[in-house]
């Protein structure tokens, strides 16, 4: 859709602030068995766009501050939580604890929880063969971590080691002010703003998964009545499978040439071939995506495609968490899309 309206300028997207728990010892409190504090940069970033809940599982089964290292410890094919120094088994305190406060925490969009920790670890922790002796049988997630996953599952719980990463820190943005949306949307109970989302996040969704924008599009068009709610939460189950792996180079370039299709008529022959020239160098990583991404959006903005620009593709979450550093294992810094 490409209306000849006045060109419009890039839409200032407004998202809910996700509700994210996050491992107390990631920038907040110095509660790590050492006394230490982790520096993590995305922490701050983040802070002024989420709704943020601390948690230390370790002070809250009452360890204190400096404390002994605690480990894992495998009991046939069960993890249990001791500290060797003292013989102390925490397995039954910290599964008790995880319990009541999952119970308690009310609505969430997101984990960020601290790797490779006993109790936050979401996988990769040691598991010992003894408390005192032995070497590692096993890898898994620490206590409150498994707890976690158990009742989230894994789509929207991340490892703080693995968001250092640039491109799985996007993956996860992503997913967070999405999931955000999502749960803003069950205040309105309205099928008409569910069906506006799956229009807005049409091309995103093509990017993750074609399969997944066609079954939710299913979702959205046959409901045949049902509650808004069993629609919504089977919408909202979808949708982060269909968000479960970043999308390939190939899939980002079927979706901008799609988008390229809906102003290609409109445009000149050295326009038509710029963008083929651009799309190749994305192909040969020469280019980052938000380059490609750029320059659709500009035509959007030019052939007043309010259409385009509303898409989630272009913006999948506030603007100025996209100008981060990169780790150094992904592309330069600046306003970017997955790959
Ligand atoms: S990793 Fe988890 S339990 Fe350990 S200090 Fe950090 S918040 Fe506390």
């Amino acid at each position: 859709m490409i209306r000849s309206t006045a060109p419009l300028s890039a839409p200032v997207r407004e998202f809910p602030k996700p509700v994210l728990v996050i491992s107390e010892c990631l920038e907040f409190e110095p509660c790590r068995y050492n006394g230490a504090r982790i520096h993590f940069d995305l922490v701050h970033a983040l802070a002024p766009h989420v709704e943020y809940c601390p948690v230390c599982p370790e002070v809250q089964v009452g360890l204190g501050v400096p404390r002994d290292p605690i480990r894992i410890v495998a009991d046939g094919g069960r993890n249990r939580l001791v500290q060797p120094s003292t013989g102390l088994d925490l397995t039954e305190d910290m599964e008790g604890f995880s319990a009541r406060y999952l119970d308690g925490l009310g609505e969430v969009d997101g984990f960020i929880l601290k790797s490779r920790s006993p109790s936050c670890g979401t996988g990769s922790v040691k598991v010992f063969a003894g408390a005192d002796a032995g070497g590692v049988v096993r890898r898994g997630a620490g206590l409150f971590a498994a707890a976690v996953l158990e009742r989230y599952g894994p789509l929207v719980v991340e490892d703080e080691g693995r968001l250092r990463n640039h491109r799985i820190r996007e993956h996860f943005l992503t997913k967070l002010f999405a999931t955000a949306r999502l749960r803003q949307l069950a205040r309105t109970g309205r099928i008409a703003d569910l069906v506006r989302f799956h229009a807005a996040y049409k091309f995103l969704l093509l990017a993750y998964s074609e399969r997944g924008l066609r079954a939710l599009g299913r979702v959205v068009g046959n409901h045949g009545g049902d509650p808004f709610d069993a629609v919504l939460a089977e919408y909202r189950t979808g949708f982060l499978g269909a968000l479960e792996t970043t999308p390939s180079y190939a899939s980002m370039i079927n979706v901008f040439q799609h988008i390229f299709g809906f102003f290609s008529r409109e445009l000149g022959r050295g326009e038509r071939v710029h963008f083929g020239g651009q799309l190749d160098r994305y192909r040969e990583g020469q280019l980052p995506a938000s380059a490609i991404a750029l320059l659709l959006e500009s035509w959007a903005i030019r052939f007043g495609s309010d259409y385009i620009l509303d898409q989630a593709l272009f913006v999948p979450f506030p603007v100025a968490l996209a100008s981060l550093a990169d780790s150094g294992k992904g592309r330069a810094a600046g306003r970017s899309l997955t790959p």
